[in-house]
């Protein structure tokens, strides 16, 4: 795979991550990206992004270091009713990763043991959601075809989250998830984003594992978003 772009990155701003944009957007240029999202943590988690941080995406240019930057969110799925805690800022960036954060969510009386419906129907709300992020954290159980299916239905990428490969990562049981639903992407033509969700710019276009996983699943190009603006241009619905 030639990845062309990350849309999932952290800065500064999300106060639990190390670098700022111009560094991450340097690393993007050493590792052949040409477009980086940046996507910080809505304010819904707690002790990340301020409001005024989102009222003045506008100083940021759409190129920097010579990558093409876009201005991206990864907004809280916060309910069992798919409720994005950020709502109000839709349509104040060029994109949205909706995410399902266990600090932030409410469970509400009883435990789900089955997240399948949340992610559904926040993707039937909010038709303004692009990607879905992590959607493979074993912690929040989902049935792959069903949600595989609403992507296509409603135009949004599962993604395929670095961080989760990581051995370092917390999220449970993700490759075994990222294995299950790879196959159901192809099967049904959903398109698939490689994302790094760095946290330290030294992890900006680092897809080495997602890659590792894609070719020993034989997993068709033609749906990986990362390859061509023109795929992306698709699914966010505008020209960049
Ligand atoms: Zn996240
Ligand atoms: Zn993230």
């Amino acid at each position: 795979m030639h990845a062309l772009m990350d849309l999932h990155t952290h800065t500064l701003a999300s106060v639990h991550a190390y670098s700022t944009l111009t560094e991450n957007a340097r690393e993007a240029k050493k590792n052949g990206l040409e477009i980086l999202g940046v996507s910080d943590h809505g304010y819904g988690m707690p002790h990340t992004t301020l409001s005024a941080y989102w009222g003045n995406l506008s100083v940021i240019p759409p190129y920097l270091e010579g990558v093409r930057i876009l201005r991206g969110i990864e907004m809280n799925i916060c309910d069992m009713q798919g409720s994005l805690f950020e709502e109000k800022l839709i349509g104040k960036t060029d994109y949205i990763i909706a995410s399902l954060h266990g600090n932030i969510f409410d469970f509400g009386e009883t435990r789900a043991t089955d997240f399948t419906s949340v992610y559904v129907k926040a993707m039937e709300r909010y038709p303004e959601i692009n990607i879905l992020g992590h959607p493979d954290d074993a912690r929040y159980p989902i049935d792959y075809e069903v949600l595989v299916k609403a992507c296509k239905e409603h135009n949004v990428a599962m993604e395929v989250n670095c961080s989760s490969l990581d051995v370092s990562g917390f999220r449970l049981n993700a490759e075994e998830n990222q294995r299950l639903y790879l196959p159901l992407c192809e099967k049904y033509e959903v398109p698939i984003i490689v994302n790094s969700d760095a946290h330290m710019s030294t992890g900006v276009g680092d897809f080495s594992l997602a890659e590792t996983l894609l070719d020993e699943l034989d997993f068709p190009e033609e749906l990986i978003i990362n390859t061509s603006w023109d795929k992306l241009e698709s699914l966010l619905g505008f020209a960049i």
